[in-house]
């Protein structure tokens, strides 16, 4: 009802009447349970990527209140690490009824905030709503281990304990999946959270947060500060935050990698992509393209597991002109107008960011088969958008294939065989997720073997696990031991305490010291 009602004003929830400027929204800090206002001097505007329109401001927290929101985790960690599993259960599974009740509400906030479409913006929801899902599994996630009778009289066995207060810091492209990977993981295991959400767009973070309230979290088990620079040096050196979860660019994930580490953090970071399909001559063309179309456009390219490089390999060359005519059909239009397909990019930097890479392409010798550069959306002409873009004769050594571009850009590279293809993508230094289409079995399992990426799809183009498994990208897109959601998103926040426990029959009493090593 809140959320309906802070709707029907048009106001993101946690996003009260400004004093800083006479229209615009401000977004709140979320402290020991109270959605307060900010006394920073410094602002960020968030923006509709549809318009530039300026819809909201999101403070750069001070130092206090980045040190109240600390200290509420810590003192709120006691007590909670100490609340009954079951209890904690119960709060996630009403979280996860809340989510569904407000699925739509937050994809509307995501779609307005980010600029991916409605129905895209209701995926990246759902998303994370499963990984809540899988939180209420918390009283089998969190099993240790006992060994009876080691010796005589003696077992021994583990708990899997929280670690203290955690944290977590999330990027743009998915505002409410990628939290939803971090907090609710955290918390179930006992830990208290401080999250700080993308300053781009931070409205679905503090709906989540407002829902998690409501569920019955209690005051000060999640607190959200919100910055940038200053608030991530915060988070990677302040001593009683014992766990960074991080994902974002490979700039800010390297540094954060490194700080976290030094200060003693355990710190898991996922980070940039270069995605490759490899498309096999015995694949189901009508098939292959469709998914290969939409895996490297949808969400305009701003997935970290777009397959935004296609690998063509023998006479799957020849399919180049249909993969245009499909990229073609695809519409472009701001994220809530019916029948879009994808919407703009984050920022007007983006856009030239990703307009550069193009051109770079072309001046090292690609062929442009279609240039969305000069796209114009009626109605949205101040829009960041960028239509679908094919480069196709590319060679590795070309800067639009050895950075990631992250907007709606299919670079095409050509290989003669499987081994060749495989090579390349081993190359790359990236590897988070990769597909191949075939329809020979053996094929496949070749390339499941041999390729070094940590996510693989078979004839799926977009293989983001569920969460009973893990996100597992690897190489040059993670950072740490332990990836992100299902067994290891258990053990990356917990530690492991082992028992052994002697109860002798009382005429087994010791007569004399031990002092030999037990064996
Ligand atoms: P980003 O790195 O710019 O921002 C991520 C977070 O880090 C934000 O909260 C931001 O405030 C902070 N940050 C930004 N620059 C920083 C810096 N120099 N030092 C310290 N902190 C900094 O990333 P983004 O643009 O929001 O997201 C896009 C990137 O995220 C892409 O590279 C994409 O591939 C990657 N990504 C990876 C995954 C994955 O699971 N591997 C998932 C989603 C996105």
């Amino acid at each position: 009802a809140i959320i309906r009602s802070v709707w029907r004003n048009k106001v993101p929830l946690g996003v009260g009447r400004m004093y800083f400027s006479s229209s615009v929204p401000t977004t709140k800090l979320f402290i020991d349970g109270k959605f307060i206002e900010s006394k920073s001097s410094e602002w960020i505007g968030i923006h509709n990527p549809a318009t530039n329109e300026v819809i909201g401001q999101v403070p750069k927290a001070t130092q206090e209140e980045m040190l109240a929101a600390v200290n509420s985790c810590t003192k709120a960690f006691h007590s909670w690490s100490a609340t009954s599993v079951l209890t904690r259960q119960q709060i996630f599974l009403r979280y996860q009824q809340l989510i569904k009740d407000n699925l739509k509400e937050i994809a509307k906030l995501i779609t307005l905030e980010q600029g991916k479409t409605l129905a895209d913006a209701e995926g990246d929801v759902f998303r994370g709503l499963q990984v809540v899902e899988h939180t209420c599994g918390i009283t089998s996630l969190m099993l240790g281990e006992t060994l009876p009778s080691i010796t005589k009289d003696m077992d021994t066995f583990t708990f899997r304990m929280p670690l203290g207060v955690c944290a977590g810091i999330a990027p743009f492209n998915f505002p409410a999946m990628i939290p939803l990977w971090m907090f609710p993981m955290g918390m179930v295991c006992g830990n208290t959270y401080l999250m700080k959400p993308s300053e781009r767009v931070p409205g679905a973070t503090m709906l989540l947060a407002k829902l998690l309230q409501d569920a019955g979290a209690p005051d000060g088990t999640l607190n959200i500060i919100h910055g940038q620079h200053d608030a991530v040096n915060f988070i990677c050196d302040h001593p009683a935050i014992k766990a960074i979860s991080f994902v974002g660019s490979n700039q800010a994930g390297e540094y954060i990698y490194e700080r976290g580490s030094k200060n003693g953090k355990r710190v898991q970071s996922n980070m940039g992509a270069k995605n490759h399909g490899v498309v096999m001559p015995d694949a189901n063309k009508e098939n292959t393209l469709n998914q290969l179309v939409g895996a490297a456009f949808g969400a305009a390219g701003q997935r970290c597991m777009a397959l935004s490089t296609a690998i063509l390999v023998g006479e799957a060359r020849a399919w180049l002109p249909e993969l245009v005519e499909k990229s073609k059909k695809l519409r472009v239009n701001a994220g809530d107008q019916p029948g879009a397909d994808l919407g703009p990019l984050i920022s007007p930097q983006a856009r030239t960011r990703v307009c550069e890479l193009i051109q770079s392409g072309v001046d090292e010798g690609a062929s442009l088969l279609l240039d969305g550069r000069n796209v114009q959306i009626k109605g949205y002409e101040r829009g960041n958008f960028v239509g679908p873009t094919i480069l196709a004769n590319v060679k590795p050594s070309m800067k639009c294939y050895t950075e990631e571009i992250f907007g709606p850009v299919l670079v095409v590279l050509e290989a003669e065989s499987l081994d060749e293809a495989i090579e390349m993508v081993n190359r790359n230094p990236y590897g988070n997720g990769t597909a191949i289409f075939t329809t020979n079995g053996a094929t496949a399992r070749k390339y499941t073997h041999e390729v070094d990426v940590g996510q693989v799809g078979v004839n799926v183009p977009i293989p983001v696990p569920l969460p009973m498994f893990s996100f597992t990208g690897s190489r040059g897109s993670f950072r740490g031991d332990t990836n992100f959601y299902g067994k290891q998103g258990i053990q990356f926040y917990t530690q492991i305490k082992t028992v052994t426990s002697q109860w002798k029959e009382e005429d087994a009493t010791l007569k004399s010291p031990a002092v030999v090593m037990p064996t």
